[in-house]
């Protein structure tokens, strides 16, 4: 009959997976949201680098306006304010009509000082020392056709048309194919100028194009990674909780087989007259009822999770002591602790306030934490139970706390997120064959949470395991109330 704490061999669930599915396993509860913040982020920064280029590619185009068409706009004007210069001086040379000289000369002197404008604008705008040399020449070469262009003009005002003819021939002609060359030379510059510029901009834009292609290349990979990825830990979730509930069926077949073929054998042989003496009766007798009673408890927490899973479980609080609640649990466990020769050390403190909460649904949720510290404690024989007052460190003020301490097996740190979850089963359990179903802890848990508690766990492998549960006191006025109202109905339905 000890054969009934054992089962079959069955597979575990934390079995060795691949590191990818480890890795989803463990950011599963934050996995959506997370890859999509790394998507955000990779976007973000690509994206940033982006509008960097953009943003030069527009400072390049700007500095390309400004300076070179601007300033091939600006030698543009320079070179026909020079002409006009010089062909006003023709015009006065070419004429006999001494108001027509005058006016010619006006005309001349007024595109000179534009020139000389154009000159001192071009010299403010270099700055590189080839552009500042071609300026200074020009300026100089201008100043010195200027000056036989007013040699020129004051000869043809004197009336000597010959005179400033050879003058000009001689002096004015070369002095301003000195002008034009310059002129012609600073053009080049701004050519040469604006086409590295253009180079520079068309290879801005080639990188901008490429760094886009390679953000929409990103984030299309990343983007179909991640619907990849949370589709595929969807699917282990589905799969892993397939699995567990098979294993779920497996064992609970198990756990009704075992005490049936008990409980059938012993039968059979009270039947076949093969049990003699008052003793032998008895023995059977208790044999049977152990086993039903580990029959009913089985199935009670069965029909108690799918009643907790369908919501119909209705829960009547009602104020009550907590020596109240640890008088049910005890009697309850008595026969477990005690026939697996356990020593409780159970310390109460006196005085403690009253909990609202329903009797038998907490004494279940004690008595899961008892059954498994007695399961899962290994070769030590020693269960603490602790309740005291403790202060919840929020609003709320003070809670009741109820320890079950075991000095067993304990739990590994990477099982401790999932030990609540229905149908779990720690590796290390399934491989040592302790029976179980998996839904102790998290009845336990749901509970607790009904109750408006918590049950939390600090537990060390092969140190121990505390399982605590947390209940809010009862305030003064809520005991008054349920007291007045105890004439009537004394409870809360939940
Ligand atoms: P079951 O005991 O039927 O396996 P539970 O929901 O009660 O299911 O517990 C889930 C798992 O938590 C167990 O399989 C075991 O791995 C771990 N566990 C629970 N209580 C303890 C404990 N006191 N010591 C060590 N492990 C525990």
């Amino acid at each position: 009959m000890n054969g009934q704490n054992k089962r079959a061999r069955r597979p575990t669930l934390v079995g060795p997976a691949p590191l990818l599915d480890r890795v989803l396993a463990l950011a599963s509860p934050y996995n959506s949201s997370l890859l999509l913040l790394i998507v955000f982020l990779v976007v973000i920064v690509v994206g940033l680098f982006v509008v960097r280029d953009l943003h030069s590619t527009n400072v390049e185009a700007q500095k390309m306006y400004a300076g070179s068409v601007l300033g091939l706009h600006r030698i543009g004007e320079l070179q026909y304010q020079a002409q006009e210069t010089r062909r006003s001086t023709f015009y006065a040379l070419t004429t006999n009509d001494s108001n027509l000289q005058l006016e010619y000369a006006d005309q001349s002197r007024e595109a000179d000082r534009r020139v000389n404008e154009g000159i001192g604008e071009y010299l403010r705008q270099v700055h590189m020392p080839h552009e500042i040399e071609v300026g200074k020449r020009l300026q100089r070469d201008w100043s010195d056709y200027l000056s036989v262009r007013n040699e020129v003009l004051a000869s043809i005002l004197e009336g000597s048309t010959k005179e400033a003819v050879n003058l000009d021939l001689k002096g004015g002609v070369p002095s301003f194919e000195r002008v034009r060359q310059d002129l012609e030379e600073i053009k080049r510059l701004y050519d040469q100028q604006a086409s590295e510029q253009l180079a520079n901009v068309a290879a801005t834009s080639r990188r901008t194009i490429f760094r886009l292609i390679g953000v929409l290349g990103i984030t299309l990979t990343l983007a179909s990674t991640s619907v990849w990825a949370i589709q595929r830990s969807k699917m282990l979730g589905t799969i892993q909780l397939a699995k567990l509930q098979m294993e779920f069926v497996a064992s609970v077949s198990h756990e009704l087989r075992t005490p049936l073929t008990v409980i059938s054998s012993a039968a059979d042989n009270i039947a076949d007259g093969l049990v003699g003496g008052k003793d032998q009766v008895k023995r059977y007798g208790l044999a049977i009822r152990n086993q039903c009673r580990q029959i009913t408890e089985l199935v009670n927490q069965i029909l108690l999770f799918a009643a907790t899973k369908d919501r119909k479980n209705r829960y009547i609080l009602r104020p009550l002591q907590v020596s109240q609640i640890m008088d049910s649990v005890r009697d309850n466990t008595a026969e477990l602790v005690e026939g697996a020769g356990f020593v409780v050390e159970q310390r109460i403190e006196s005085g403690l306030p009253w909990v609202m909460g329903d009797l038998s649904a907490l004494s279940q949720c004690l008595q899961n934490l008892i059954v498994n510290a007695v399961k899962y404690s290994g070769e030590s024989r020693w269960i603490g139970i602790r309740a005291f007052l403790h202060d919840s460190g929020e609003q709320s003020g003070k809670e009741i706390s109820i320890s079950v301490e075991d000095r067993g097996m304990g739990i590994d740190r990477l099982e401790m997120p999932h030990i609540f979850e229905p149908f779990y089963r720690g590796a290390a359990v399934s491989a040592a064959q302790i029976h179980g179903t998996g839904l102790g802890l998290s009845l336990a848990k749901n509970i607790a949470e009904a109750m408006g508690g918590t049950l939390s766990v600090v537990s060390e492998l092969a140190v121990g395991s505390v399982f605590t549960l947390r209940l809010p006191m009862v305030e003064k006025q809520e005991l008054e109330m349920a007291s007045v109202n105890s004439e009537g109905d004394p409870t809360i339905r939940k």
